[in-house]
């Protein structure tokens, strides 16, 4: 039928943490317990998965999926910081920026984290990945996942990001960040991830409002990304379904920032952002079979980045 599955129908994603172990070892462990391996899946409908079978999934290779009803909350690889329990939407952003090893990389609402404790696993640990948050107990939180998931290249900020100092000025207090901004040959790529994925509540009397404030919010976030001047790539998330925070948004943007251009996201991934912003990726529970999200990523003209060299 073409009935949404509702969120607990969703297939259960595991993301293996290749920063303390492997997708092989993470099968084999997974297999040893009883569950059966199905394989690499090749199309969606191989996602609807019943009782105990798993398989890879087709588009992210670090990502195991699992039936609906699977809770590995309590399961020694989750606890010991092996596997990740993320959705596979919320994983398209960090695979999609692909920063390489040694770069640098900002996370502007960072916590609780997953994105960056994924962004450090591409990265190996090599290179810096500095996180700004505004709660400092979401922050806390995310200190100690990111500790369980041997995160060790990050520096993170009770910070607002609005307010860091892309030149590094004096209202800049992040020591990382001045060691970021201040680096004068500075590696050679600079990359920086700029993710803002608050829900918005969908059917009250202040949801319109609410919505043009979020939208709002999240333009100034992206604009101020783009002000750092060593920043190449900037990628856009969030969790919402509204057109008003995502394709109106980097539409928006764009304009403001001719410099900036989209980069086209993968094309085998079944469902676009709203045209004319096909370049963009959505995610929800029917065409992906994971929660609703929005992915763009932006790059800096090439001819800008030669001036700056
Ligand atoms: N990216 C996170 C992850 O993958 O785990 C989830 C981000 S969460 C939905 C949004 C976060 O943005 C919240 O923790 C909130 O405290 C933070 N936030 C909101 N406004 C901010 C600002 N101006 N500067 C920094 N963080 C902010």
């Amino acid at each position: 039928s073409l009935q949404q599955p509702e969120g607990d129908q969703l297939p259960r994603y595991v993301r293996v943490n290749t920063l303390k172990t492997t997708v092989e070892d993470a099968i084999d462990y997974f297999k040893r317990e009883g569950f059966s391996y199905l394989g690499q899946a090749y199309r969606l409908d191989d996602l609807n998965l019943k009782g105990k079978s798993f398989v890879g999934d087709l588009h992210l290779s670090d990502l195991l999926v699992f039936s609906p009803k699977t809770d590995f909350h309590d399961h020694n690889l989750y606890k010991a910081g092996h596997i990740i329990l993320q959705d596979k939407a919320s994983c398209l952003p960090a695979y999609l920026l692909n920063p390489p090893t040694g770069s640098h990389v900002l996370d502007a609402c960072a916590a609780p984290g997953n994105k960056t404790s994924h962004l450090a696993a591409i990265m190996k640990n090599k290179g810096r990945l500095f996180a700004f948050d505004l709660d400092a107990k979401r922050l806390s939180t995310m200190s100690t996942l990111l500790l369980r998931a041997g995160v060790t290249c990050q520096q993170l900020a009770n910070q607002d990001f609005l307010k860091v100092d892309p030149d590094g000025g004096s209202g800049n207090n992040t020591t990382g960040l001045k060691m970021y901004l201040n680096d004068p040959e500075g590696l050679k790529s600079k990359w920086m991830v700029c993710l803002r994925d608050e829900a918005s509540p969908s059917q009250n009397e202040q949801h319109k409002r609410r919505l043009q404030a979020l939208a709002a919010f999240q333009l100034h976030c992206l604009n101020h990304a783009l002000r750092f001047p060593r920043l190449q790539r900037v990628v856009y998330s969030t969790c919402s379904i509204h057109t008003e925070e995502n394709e109106q948004v980097v539409a928006a943007c764009l304009l403001q920032n001719p410099g900036f251009r989209l980069v086209p996201l993968l094309l085998q991934w079944p469902e676009r952002g709203l045209a004319p912003l096909t370049k963009c990726l959505r995610a929800s529970t029917t065409k992906t079979l994971t929660h609703g999200f929005f992915v763009a990523l932006l790059e800096r003209h090439t001819a800008e980045r030669l001036e700056e060299q």
